[in-house]
């Protein structure tokens, strides 16, 4: 992205623009919310906290990431919009405190139409900050005792479920027991992904730039340690991205050996080509977003104060919802990809062409 963003030309391409702009100059504040959508409920996303080189990446962030989450809570049949915010670190030195105590009042101003939660660079004690000028906020201290407060759990938890459902579509039978599984990156997600499936009997191969986080794999689980550069073309049952967006392209794809693509990180197909591109080699992609919903499933049910357990029992659901994409897909002969946006774009009654 550069600084020849055009705002109004993406909005109308992605046809929504509802993009709300604060600016503090007492605490330093520059922040944007992005609400993709409202048709199913209030938008509720989380709220970004970096530094930008140009505002315009800020934006493009907001307004991408907020529609994902629109397709992401559909697909999760989630009461909820999506929204998105990003406050931008300014470069000169300010109060932390301070800056997302107002940030809390932009969020108030909006009146309940988007609902902020931790992202890349936010914790629960800025939430908890947050919270003293707007009720409109989730992942504060409040929810601690009704499961842990990272969501990191329960998004490996829907991933593992999302394997399980591409296991079931290709092997006919769910059991990870025996099946290996290849794992890109065993950061929070990852790691607890491999813990789940080594307690299932899965074989597991692992790779992370953090050697680290491999060798407790390794020790801990079993797992075989393998290069940055093998694990995309490895001979695996799954392969499982959990670290970078973007890593299923025109040049990666025809090297993959693996049957099925499942894992959590965000926007792994580079364009939405890739996705037709993956399906021509019959290779069985679980959609992303589709499968790591469990961190927002989890995020939503707290705040609307449901207990674990039924948070939990949600999140293993993500099993039919990919299991029924992926028969929808062999059904319409579509990409998995352009069979789940359709279905999210469905339920959130945006026409975008109907499903045939
Ligand atoms: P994390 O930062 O804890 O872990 C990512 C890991 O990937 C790190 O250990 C990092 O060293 C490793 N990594 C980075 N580049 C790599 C490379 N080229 N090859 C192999 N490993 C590499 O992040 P996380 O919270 O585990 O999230 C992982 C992915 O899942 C991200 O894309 C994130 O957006 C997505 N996701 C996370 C959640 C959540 O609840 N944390 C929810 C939905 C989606």
């Amino acid at each position: 992205m550069s600084n020849d963003f055009d705002l109004f030309a993406y909005a109308m391409e992605q046809k929504f623009g509802d993009v709300h702009f604060k600016v503090d100059p007492k605490t330093g504040l520059k922040a944007i919310i992005a609400i993709h959508n409202t048709n199913l409920g209030p938008s509720l996303g989380g709220c970004r906290f970096k530094a930008y080189n140009h505002y315009q990446d800020a934006v493009f962030d907001a307004m991408r990431l907020a529609r994902g989450m629109s397709l992401k809570s559909a697909l999760a049949d989630l009461p909820l919009g999506g929204g998105k915010a990003v406050i931008i670190e300014p470069s000169k030195p300010y109060n932390r405190i301070e800056l997302l105590k107002s940030f809390g009042k932009f969020v108030n101003e909006l009146k309940g139409r988007y609902i902020t939660a931790v992202d890349v660079g936010t914790n629960v004690a800025d939430m908890d900050i947050i919270y003293q000028n707007t009720l409109y906020v989730t992942c504060t201290s409040a929810y601690e005792g009704n499961g842990p407060s990272n969501p990191a759990a329960l998004t490996a938890l829907g991933v593992k479920q999302g394997i399980k459902a591409g296991l079931q579509y290709y092997f006919g039978s769910p059991e990870v027991a025996g099946r290996h599984i290849a794992i890109q990156g065993v950061g929070s997600v990852g790691y607890l992904l491999a813990e789940m499936l080594s307690h299932e009997g899965a074989k597991l191969t692992v790779c992370d730039m953090n050697q680290q986080a491999v060798n407790q794999c390794v020790q801990q689980f079993g797992a075989t340690a393998c290069s940055l550069d093998e694990i995309m073309q490895l001979k695996c049952d799954v392969l499982s991205p959990c670290a970078l967006g973007a890593i299923l392209t025109e040049n990666s794809i025809p090297l993959i050996q693996a049957p099925i693509i499942a894992g959590a990180a965000n926007n792994q197909l580079a364009t939405p080509e890739d996705g037709a591109r993956l399906a021509a080699r019959d290779i069985i992609y679980a959609p992303d977003y589709v499968i790591n919903a469990g961190g927002i499933i989890h995020v939503a049910y707290q705040y609307q104060g449901k207990n674990y357990d039924r948070i939990i029992e949600k999140v293993n659901d993500i099993y039919h919802t990919t299991l029924n994409i992926l028969n929808k897909s062999k059904e319409l002969k579509k990409p998995t990809s352009d069979v789940a946006e359709q279905l999210a774009l469905e339920k959130l009654c945006i026409e975008e062409g109907a499903l045939s």
